[in-house]
């Protein structure tokens, strides 16, 4: 019998499985790939459905056939996504604790989550600590009404999978890998187990005090419905959320003023940290704007090349869009998993509203904007929201304020499809920050 059965190898479950072993828990990891072949699992993570094609900026597999994988937004194997991501890593800003969106509104306060994101800078080694002779040189840019917002960007990426294969060698930890379907067992609303097959063995059963969901939004999600569809409980299949940070260029900076600021924040002292552009919090909360972030190009991701700055005299701006919920951008999960997920009109009003009020702060700021007619808005890989957190759940799927499964008591969820608002962070610092709150907090 374990303490607690974690279902997926992400972040989330690895910052779970870190806050477990602290407390000396015996702690079982369930996962739907293995620690195999990278194109078997992108092969496995496919989603069917009008999905905007997504890719990561110029991000490359190292091999030419796994290009075409390179839409997915999820990685099925151990480790999860890690194996496949950019490594920015990100917290929410206060702003997204605060405030309603579309009905929805996180049940956990910022201070509170504030630990959490400690915890998890201390596990991973990196640090959004911005030095104060950098503060001090963004002052200028407040005056202008710009927020500068920090982030961490790793120059070695962090890949889970060795570090599960660490740690199962020194704690409590069992990994179970290559899980092809999972059943959950479950009397009267407490989770028993689960019956787990693999390709070539008889089923095992895994029995756990708790339980904790963290596939990825769509792991999660399909979790999450075969889990309710055994409650007393209407089904709903259709789970609305939608995309964190859709992105893409806004125009051109041509600098004319304040170029040891802009120098700062092309090309900071500091290593790992990084800089965008947003607009102060108490002006989102009064105006209901969104959360949107600009990036000046150059400054982080494959191939950056702050040359492009010194030698061109000018700077591409790229945003990141606050997406809010919408029904049109949903995860279908019955018969098959089907991903519905647009940039539609609401998002592009938005946007426009968002850059309308900005780009005249940067011009003041810095010098001319040469500005997109039309900004070629592209998906990321992040989809969010689709079994939200809610301090009053109004249906079986959302999850209440302490991460749990509404219908169920002692099954929780962490992932992105638990965000009820999201802003325009890249999502893994919360996702983590959440299997640490839940295991460390609740359990
Ligand atoms: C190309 C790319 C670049 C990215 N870059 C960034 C970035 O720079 N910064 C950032 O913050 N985020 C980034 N992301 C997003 C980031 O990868 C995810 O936010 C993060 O990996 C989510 O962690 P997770 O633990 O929730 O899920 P995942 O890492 O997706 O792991 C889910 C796990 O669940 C398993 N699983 C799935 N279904 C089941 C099931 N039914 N039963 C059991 N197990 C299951 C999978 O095998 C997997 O191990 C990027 C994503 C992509 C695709």
């Amino acid at each position: 019998m374990y303490d607690l059965a974690i279902y997926g190898s992400g972040f989330a479950a690895y910052a779970a499985a870190q806050a477990a072993v602290r407390r000396g828990l015996k702690v079982a990891v369930i996962d739907k790939g293995g620690r195999d072949s990278l194109k078997q699992s992108l092969e496995m993570s496919q989603v069917s459905g009008n999905w905007e094609p997504i890719r990561s900026g110029g991000f490359d597999f190292g091999a030419a056939d796994l290009k075409k994988f390179s839409h997915s937004p999820r990685f099925v194997g151990l480790g999860g996504t890690s194996a496949m991501w950019s490594g920015k890593w990100r917290p929410l800003d206060a702003i997204d604790f605060d405030r309603e969106i579309s009905g929805r509104k996180w049940p956990i306060s910022y201070q509170d989550m504030r630990q959490n994101y400690q915890v998890v800078e201390k596990l991973f080694g990196f640090s959004t600590f911005t030095e104060p002779q950098l503060l001090e040189s963004f002052k200028e840019l407040q005056s202008c009404g710009i927020r500068v917002v920090p982030f961490a960007q790793e120059h070695e990426v962090t890949r889970l999978k060795q570090r599960w294969i660490d740690l199962q060698a020194t704690s409590k930890v069992s990994l179970y890998e290559g899980a092809t379907s999972i059943e959950f067992l479950a009397d009267k609303g407490s989770v028993r187990s689960a019956r787990i097959r693999h390709d070539t063995s008889n089923p095992l059963e895994v029995s756990a005090h708790n339980h904790l969901i963290a596939a990825g939004c769509i792991g999660s999600t399909e979790l999450i419905s075969a889990l309710i569809s055994k409650a007393p409980c209407s089904k709903n299949t259709k789970y609305t959320g939608y995309m964190d940070h859709p992105k893409g260029p806004i125009g051109k900076l041509i600098p004319r003023k304040n170029l040891d600021c802009l120098d700062a924040i092309l090309s900071p002292t500091h290593p790992y940290i990084r800089f965008a552009l947003a607009l102060p919090e108490e002006e989102l909360l009064k105006t209901g704007l969104p959360n949107s972030t600009i990036f000046l190009w150059g400054q982080s991701g494959y191939g950056a090349k702050l040359a492009h700055w010194y030698n061109r005299r000018s700077v591409s701006l790229i945003v990141n869009v606050d997406q809010f919920p919408e029904a049109d951008n949903r995860l279908e999960v019955e018969p098959f998993t089907r991903a519905n997920w647009r940039i539609n009109g609401n998002t592009r009003r938005m946007l426009d509203r968002f850059l309308d009020l900005f780009i005249p702060r940067i011009e003041m700021a810095f010098g001319r904007v040469e500005r997109l007619a039309w900004v070629p808005l592209r998906a990321s890989s992040h989809p969010a929201g689709t079994t939200p957190l809610s301090k009053f759940p109004k249906e079986d799927w959302e999850l209440t304020a302490e991460g749990r499964v509404s219908k169920f008591e002692n099954i929780f969820c962490a992932s992105s499809s638990a965000f009820p608002v999201c802003g325009s962070a890249n999502p893994t610092m919360t996702v983590a920050a959440l299997g640490n709150h839940i295991v460390h907090r609740l359990l």
